[in-house]
């Protein structure tokens, strides 16, 4: 047998077991998924307690009750300087899962981690000669394989009905990071990018000379689809009202209408 015989049948072999290697691949991924939803969720007692749960009808708190699950079992929660409990782990994956309500087997694939600390953060920025420049009080950041949550801040907003949510806003910009580039475009508005970001622009711009949204929206594009964000789930007819484009937008790309609270997928 020729060498280039030998090559040919050793590639093929390469070809047959990575097939083989992604067909197991997907049964256990869907055993896995199969054997999550038989588990009972542990956050009903918890999310009873929230405006934003409660209010939304059976077939998406069905929807959300799996997404929850699978959340809390594969993302590693830290706490840093406090205890954790089930409480604050189901409340930080329900408002991390709703933004992604349609995408059923979506689960913030580059997410790995979720810090969690008992007060607002302070953030040091230095300059190139290590020289702390400013000090910047933080209640969240994201960083694509890591999530930073305050937790003061998270329970100021989320029983005093705030119009703000740090865990909506964070994982918006996680969103945006599995785009690729941190610009204000989502992964889930790949499809129609160029429709979408000639929009999300052109609201941008308006936006800014408005001042209607929160002042935090108007620090950059980036800033703008996280904060965006938090109004299309909690105060969807302010957005509506003021930027009906982009809202329209957000219906698609998020297929769900917090408004009709139906979801479109
Ligand atoms: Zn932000």
């Amino acid at each position: 047998m020729d060498n280039f015989l030998k090559f040919i049948i050793a590639l093929w072999a390469v070809f047959f077991l990575f097939f083989i290697y992604q067909i197991f691949s997907y049964i256990k991924f869907k055993l896995y998924l199969k054997s999550l939803q038989n588990k009972p969720c542990i956050c009903k007692k918890y999310l009873e307690k929230l405006q934003d749960y409660k209010k939304l009808p059976i077939h998406i708190k069905n929807i959300l009750e799996f997404k929850i699950k699978r959340f809390i079992r594969e993302k590693k929660f830290i706490p840093k300087y406090m205890q954790i409990n089930d409480e604050i782990k189901c409340i930080i994956a329900f408002y991390a899962c709703l933004p992604t309500i349609a995408y059923k087997n979506f689960c913030y694939p580059s997410l790995k981690y979720i810090y969690i600390y008992p007060h607002t953060i302070i953030k040091e920025h230095t300059n190139q000669n290590g020289i702390i420049k400013k000090e910047m009080l933080i209640s969240g950041e994201s960083i694509g394989e890591a999530v930073i949550i305050a937790w003061d801040e998270v329970k100021r907003e989320i029983y005093h009905y705030k119009k703000r949510n740090v865990i909506i806003h964070e994982f918006a910009h996680e969103l945006d990071f599995e785009e690729g580039i941190i610009d204000g475009i989502p992964i889930f508005a790949i499809k129609d990018y160029e429709h979408f970001k000639k929009i999300f622009n052109e609201t941008f711009q308006k936006a800014t000379k408005d001042r209607i949204l929160d002042e935090y929206a108007f620090s950059n594009k980036a800033e703008f689809f996280a904060v965006s964000t938090e109004y299309f789930f909690l105060k969807p007819q302010t957005l509506k009202t003021h930027y009906p484009k982009l809202f329209e937008e957000y219906i698609k790309i998020f297929k769900f209408n917090p408004l009709k609270m139906t979801n479109i997928a």
